[in-house]
């Protein structure tokens, strides 16, 4: 086998996020409604609209910096859309109140999205749990919202498949503790045609992998992550060494298929059928 561990991001990489997050973004709205009250509605178009018109640089703006492309998924672009319309109106200025506020909406909401899996989502995940080679999966979501989303696709092997949620992928923080590989990580990574820095030291997702790392004694250099989006699920894992690989999506930004043009040991696939050839299982 070409990798001893397979590390998956989960939404946007096994889901169809788009076709799925119809009741997330409805009961998303009503909790807006009610911080903001009637007539936000107006805000929330025009912020939609600055968006759409270039996503790679109305990003995901976390503690003042853009950690992820605001188009990415519409778990992130209301996200995106609700800080510019909380700035606009001046609104939860503190860092830690709108964080807090952000993340109530998210976790609160994102348990009513439908559950729509990519082709060859359950194929895929049965042919690496039976290959032996550990596979993990490392989200951003709540790991219980996520097993409950992988018990519904019941793969055969399920039992071997640990989620490790709440991997907080964007956020930009010093790990506990700093170790040497971690120092030796340069800050950030340029993209030839992006205009704004891509973030590399994200300690919250790094303290994940060393974890997961410690627990095989795999090296990053036979670990492959796979994802669908560059800078939360891909950048840090591929400057620790890791293999890499962007499952793409209509909505993928062209700045991420350069940054993976740009580094060794990174390939994108247009499914999940990729990440088996990559491994060497297809
Ligand atoms: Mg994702």
């Amino acid at each position: 086998m070409r990798y001893d561990l397979v590390l998956l991001d989960f939404d946007g990489t096994f889901t169809d996020v788009e076709k799925e997050a119809g009741p997330f973004f409805e009961a998303y709205l009503a909790d807006v409604r009610e911080i903001l009250g009637e007539g936000f509605e107006r805000d929330w178009e025009e912020a939609n609209a600055v968006l759409t018109a270039d996503p790679a640089n109305h990003g995901w703006l976390h503690e003042g910096r853009i950690v992820a492309p605001g188009n990415a998924d519409p778990y992130l672009r209301a996200t995106v859309i609700i800080n510019m319309v909380l700035d606009r109106r001046g609104l939860y200025l503190d860092g830690d109140a709108r964080t807090e506020l952000l993340q109530g909406l998210y976790h609160r909401n994102y348990p009513k999205a439908d559950t729509v899996f990519r082709p060859d989502a359950k194929r895929v995940v049965e042919a690496l749990l039976e290959s032996g080679i550990p596979t993990y999966v490392v989200t951003n979501s709540a790991t219980h919202d996520v097993q409950a989303k992988i018990d519904r696709l019941a793969p055969r092997g399920r039992e071997r498949l640990a989620v490790h949620g709440n991997a907080k992928k964007f956020f930009v923080v010093d790990p506990a503790p700093v170790d040497p590989r971690f120092a030796a990580l340069p800050a950030t990574m340029a993209v030839s045609g992006l205009g704004r820095p891509i973030y590399l030291r994200r300690g919250h997702y790094y303290e994940v992998l060393r974890h997961i790392w410690d627990e095989t004694g795999v090296a990053p250099e036979r670990t492959l992550v796979a994802g669908d989006i560059f800078e939360l699920d891909l950048a840090l894992p591929a400057h620790l060494g890791a293999h890499v690989q962007l499952v793409l999506k209509d909505r993928t930004e062209e700045f991420e298929r350069q940054a993976m043009r740009q580094l060794a040991n990174a390939e994108t696939s247009d499914g999940l059928a990729g990440i088996l050839a990559r491994v060497g299982l297809d």
